[in-house]
Order: C-alpha cells, then structure tokens, then sequence
C-alpha cells in the first residue's frame, strides 16, 4: 500500500458534503531553499506536484523578495476526489537580511482573507471560492540545536493568522537522540514565547480510540520528517520509499524511523476538515473582526 495516500476516507471527516462535489485543501509550505518542502509535498501527495529538479537558483540578484507560487493539482482515490493546491514560498530566509521575510507571506495570507471577505459581502455568494490556507508547514533547519530568530519571528507573527504545522525538516540527518532533544528544545521555545501551534481540538463525544490517536499524532510535534520519491528493495523483499545511506535504508513510511507517517495522518487522514472548519471559524473570524472594528463598522 506504498502508493496510497488515504483521503478516501475524507468522507468520514465529512458527512454533511456531497462526495461527488469532490474536497479541496489549500496548503502552503514554509522554509529556508533546500530544507525539502518539494519533495516532502510529492512524498505526501504521492504525485509529482513538483517535477523532478525545478532547481530554481535563488540569488539576490534574480530576486529580491520571497516570491509566493501556487500548484493546483485534482487527485483521485477510490472514486474520491481531492483539488490540492501547495502554495510554495521560494526565497523565504534566503537573504543576508531575513529579518522581514515572514511579512510578504502574512500579507498573502491575509490578502486572500480579504478576498474571501468581498465575496461574502456580495449579494450572489453563490460563486465563492475559497483560497484561504488552511495549514502552513513550516520547516525548522535540522541544527539540533535551538530555532532560530527567524523561525521565532515568523511563528510569532502567523500564529493568529494560521494553523501552524512546524516540521524539523530532513529529519535522517539526525540521530534519534539529537531529534528528541531537538523536540524539546523547539517546544521550549515555543512554549517561552507563547506560540501557538496547531492542536488537534479534543470533542466530548470523540471516543476513546479518536482520543489516543490524536493524543499519538499530537505528541509527535514538530513532526521529524524525511522525504524522497526513491524507492528501495530491502530485506525480506520489501519495496520502500526512502533514502539510502551505507548502512541502510531510512523509510519515510516507517514510523520507527520518522514521524511522516504521523504529519500525513493528521494533514489528510484525520484532520484535513478540522484544519478548515478552524480556519474559517477562529481565524478568519477572529481576522474579519479586526478588519470591520479597525474601519468602524
Ligand atoms: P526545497 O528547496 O525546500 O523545495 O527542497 P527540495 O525538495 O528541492 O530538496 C532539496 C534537496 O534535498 C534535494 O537534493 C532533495 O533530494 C534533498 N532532500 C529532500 N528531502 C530530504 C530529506 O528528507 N532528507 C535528506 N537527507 N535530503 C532531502
Ligand atoms: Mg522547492
């Protein structure tokens, strides 16, 4: 079941909507070039979003800012359809001064707020579409040591303005311990500087398997993640993906290995609506609020 990514069961999430009219996720990936946020978006989606080596060389002189693309992809899954667009932040922490970069992206952010908000406010909302972001993953460099201002600053500015997934990215370039120390460390900091991230919300009537699994999912964060669109034979005839070192294979799909199962589980498995639904109800809300009393209304 390498290939299966497992929003068939978007259904589930979702009883009220008509399966046919087919789901829609909007998500955007954060982070310094070369951390992996292309490869991780095809290893996730299992489809090659990106195509192989778009190496875009960043340099000053070719830009300036970071530059905000977006993919739209529809894919299919047992008769289930999914219109997935990736918002991509090339440029993000690839300048001497990096000290702004997190301000072009909460503006986009923002800006697709207000677009949402105008078609509200039309008469015929029959037409709305929704490009509002509904997860931002934000890749943390694997130092092993602590965040960075620049993770900090931008965390602290898009925590009320998305639901933050933070990731360490390449994840097979630390040791299990280095990673869990890591963990420590970055919820630390979080924690000290009162961030916000995204937290899976806890219902009365969830059942107790819903409540280990979300405890499980939750407890992972930020997610160690490792990606790759190679495969590899390995012992006992198994074909996986993954990447090869002398001494082995490390598996994106292995949980023992890294914790990319568990980013996928909960982005597109357990809580692709609920990502949304909070989205639309805390922070677009809380965003339309601001904006109506900051013009008087
Ligand atoms: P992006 O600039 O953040 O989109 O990064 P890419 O996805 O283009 O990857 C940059 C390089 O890192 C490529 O050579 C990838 O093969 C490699 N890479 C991607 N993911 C991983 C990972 O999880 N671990 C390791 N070690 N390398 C990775
Ligand atoms: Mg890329």
């Amino acid at each position: 079941l390498q290939g299966y990514v497992g929003f068939a069961n978007l259904p589930n999430q979702v009883h009220r909507k008509s399966v046919k009219k087919g789901f829609q996720f909007t998500a955007m990936v954060v982070g310094e070039s070369g951390l992996g946020k292309s490869t991780l978006v095809n290893t996730l989606f299992n489809t090659q979003l990106y195509p192989p080596k778009e190496k875009v060389e960043l340099t000053h002189e070719t830009s300036q800012t970071v530059e905000i693309k977006s993919i739209t992809s529809d894919i299919e899954e047992n008769g289930v359809k999914l219109r997935l667009t990736v918002v991509d932040t090339p440029g993000f922490g690839d300048f001497v001064n990096n000290e702004e970069s997190w301000k072009p992206i909460l503006d986009n952010i923002e800006s697709r707020y207000d677009t949402y908000l105008e078609q509200e406010n039309r008469v015929n909302r029959r037409r709305t579409v929704d490009n509002r972001i509904h997860a931002c993953i934000y890749f943390i460099t694997p130092t092993g040591h602590a965040l960075k201002q620049m993770d900090i600053e931008f965390m602290r500015r898009l925590h009320t303005r998305v639901n933050l997934i933070p990731v360490i990215a390449k994840a097979d370039t630390l040791t299990e311990e280095e990673v869990f120390a890591f963990k420590q460390r970055i919820l630390a900091d979080i924690h000290y500087h009162k961030i916000q991230i995204y937290q899976a919300p806890a219902y009365e009537y969830d059942d107790q398997e819903t409540i280990d699994e979300n405890r499980e999912i939750m407890s992972k964060i930020p997610f160690a993640v490792v990606g790759s669109d190679k495969e590899f034979d390995i012992d006992g005839g198994r074909r996986v993906r993954g990447r090869q070192y002398p001494w082995g294979v490390i598996e994106v799909d292995n949980e023992e290995h890294c914790d990319f199962v568990k980013l996928r589980q909960m982005l597109i498995r357990t809580h692709m609506e609920e990502l949304k639904e909070y989205t639309n109800d805390v922070l677009y809300e809380n965003y339309r609020t601001e904006k109506l009393s900051a013009m008087g209304i």
